[in-house]
């Protein structure tokens, strides 16, 4: 048992880069035992590439503003309306390269959604393994409050590094602790609505996520750490933890709302296209699968 713990405690990651791994694995767990089954037969697909869109950002035109929204280069009486606006009412309104420029992830998630639900009455299945793949990126995403705004890494306010430390520094150190046992996909009518509510409420939490950084910004705010045998600056522990603190277990909620939110809008689309049967093979959850607040009972037990 303590062997296993301790091969399943190394898959934890933190949430940066490997959190979107960790995010598509999970919510794979949330799913109706005959979506599962069938997820559950591509689980290192859609895991292990989670971060393809990451890795097309500089590569591919058009791919970088598909992982963000600058909802702050819009004015209030904008934020009403946007929410109401189809992609194409939004280009009639904005102008496709003014939308480009402020990023589109609202519109790419809800774009991609209908393109599952299409792939899945076709039961293309290489389709549905790449589209839920790239998708559970895309929703994760918007669940960042830092890309939801201009001031992404705290540049324009002198907090430089500061999405770093919310997306993965604060997960190095806490994730162990967070709570990562979740419920089950739901339907959801109303994915638009969704989708910008998620985008909205990332953005809430901007004024926090950089007001309380620099409340505490003063020393001891850095420390060395050796990395793969190099020497790196990073946030110190103290001002970490302090920082946690404020936040008030921010990222964990963050961290399991996107989770929930990717699993209820692969189950959406499965649902809308009449739950096609996708195959029947049954089989076991592998030892590695487990996810992780089971193992932590199991731990706790012995
Ligand atoms: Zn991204």
């Amino acid at each position: 048992m303590k062997l296993l713990c301790f091969y399943l405690l190394l898959l934890v990651p933190p949430w940066g880069f490997y959190a979107h791994k960790w995010i598509n694995r999970m919510a794979v767990f949330l799913q109706p035992p005959e979506l599962f089954v069938f997820l559950k037969k591509h689980i290192h697909y859609i895991s292990d590439h989670a971060v393809n869109p990451d890795k097309r950002r500089y590569a591919v035109v058009g791919e970088a503003e598909r992982h963000y929204i600058d909802l702050d280069e819009y004015n209030a009486e904008e934020k009403l309306v946007l929410p109401s606006l189809t992609w194409e009412k939004a280009v009639e309104r904005y102008t496709e390269d003014s939308l480009r420029a402020r990023g589109i992830v609202p519109w790419q998630i809800i774009r991609m959604k209908h393109q599952l639900t299409e792939a899945f009455m076709h039961r293309d299945v290489s389709r549905i393994v790449k589209l839920c793949t790239d998708l559970g990126h895309y929703i994760a995403d918007a669940h960042v409050p830092l890309h939801t705004t201009k001031n992404y890494n705290g540049q324009l306010t002198g907090q430089n590094g500061i999405h770093g430390l919310w997306e993965s520094r604060l997960p190095e150190l806490y994730l162990q602790g967070y709570d990562m046992w979740i419920g089950r996909a739901a339907y959801e009518p109303r994915i638009q609505e969704r989708v910008w509510r998620t985008v909205f409420d990332s953005h809430a939490a901007v004024d926090s996520v950089l007001s309380f950084e620099k409340r505490l910004s003063e020393d001891k705010k850095y420390t060395i750490e050796e990395r793969n045998g190099v020497l790196v600056k990073t946030y110190s522990s103290l001002f970490s933890a302090q920082y946690h603190k404020a936040l008030q277990d921010q990222v964990e909620r963050r961290m399991r709302a996107a989770i929930q939110t990717v699993a209820d809008i692969w189950y959406t689309a499965w649902s809308d296209a009449g739950k096609p049967d996708l195959g029947d093979e049954i089989f076991e959850i592998q030892a590695d699968t487990i996810p992780r607040a089971q193992v932590l009972k199991v731990r706790e037990e012995n």
